[in-house]
């Protein structure tokens, strides 16, 4: 596999040969040859490098609201695509199969030729979706500038677990963004999900400063099930702007997690809750 060395961003060298990448809330250390906790980086001679860089899994045309986004070019199809691995561990993951992979099968697609195909499939913007693009920055901000030079609207869908510096850059060239919600407490961000809700935060502000913003809170029972946390997170955006569109998502049982879906009553309770803060929510039952 080819290992890209040139490309890579947002690390540097500790000691020794280690490195530590500056990308997400994870900070990871590398020895050696050792992975990244997202799995899609590795320190290789002191170097790092993207073993899964161009390595697309896969391709879908969507409608917009499939993103979701409600309030920003309606009606229209998106050219989604998406990569392997994620930063994050959450237990539900809806993804999985791509997120935490157990064979990858996905064929190499390099930026230039992504932008062509999207271009040829007739849709007025490209989405990075399905798994974690922000861990493969640099082929997405490749890929996005790429795309509005060919008159393509770019779309972000993520969890939002970017450190500022990455963060403004990747945002500057978004045009909408879906940033995921994921739980009110500090320590189910960081001890369930492995996130860090303040980094959340802190790219949610950035993002509303440089593009179109939506929120995605999918509701699972156990980690966001009830209105208490709906208030919290919906102030919380408020707080940023109250204009901001609020998704809340109905969990199905997945990967390692299998407990039953919530109610519809839970779930109106839930959007009632985050409509006493915010002017735009959105349930999914
Ligand atoms: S992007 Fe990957 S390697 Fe970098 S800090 Fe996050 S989990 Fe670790």
């Amino acid at each position: 596999m080819e290992p890209i060395t040139a490309r890579s961003r947002y690390w540097r060298h500790t000691q020794d040969n280690a490195i530590q990448c500056a990308l997400c809330s994870h900070a990871c250390t590398l020895s050696e040859g050792e992975f990244g906790h997202c799995g899609a980086r590795r320190n290789s001679s002191g170097q790092m490098v993207l073993p899964l860089y161009a390595n697309i899994s896969s391709i879908a045309i969507d409608p917009v609201e499939k993103k979701p986004l409600r309030r920003f070019m309606p009606n229209t199809w998106t050219y989604s695509v998406g990569f392997w691995h994620c930063d994050m561990d959450c237990p539900f993951c809806q993804n999985w199969e791509i997120a935490h992979p157990r064979r990858k099968d996905g064929s190499k697609i390099y930026p230039e030729r992504l932008i062509s195909l999207a271009v040829e499939s007739g849709c007025p913007s490209i989405s990075f979706t399905y798994s974690e693009p922000t861990i493969h920055i640099e082929y997405v901000v490749e890929a996005m500038r790429l795309a509005r030079q060919r008159g393509l609207a770019t779309i972000l869908v993520t969890n939002g677990n970017l450190l500022t510096e990455p963060a403004q850059e990747i945002l500057a060239l978004t045009d909408a963004t879906n940033i995921d919600y994921k739980a009110a407490e500090a320590g189910t961000y960081r001890e369930v999900l492995g996130g860090n809700v303040r980094v959340v935060q802190n790219f949610i502000r950035i993002a509303s400063t440089l593009c179109h913003v939506e929120i995605t809170s999918l509701a699972v029972p156990g980690i966001l099930d009830n209105p208490r946390q709906m208030d919290e997170i919906s102030r919380f955006i408020s707080s940023v702007s109250a204009d901001i569109p609020l998704h809340i998502t109905q969990y199905h049982p997945a990967w390692r997690y299998h407990r039953a879906p919530l109610t519809k009553e839970s779930l109106t309770a839930m959007r009632e809750a985050a409509q006493r803060n915010l002017k735009f929510v959105y349930a999914y039952f």
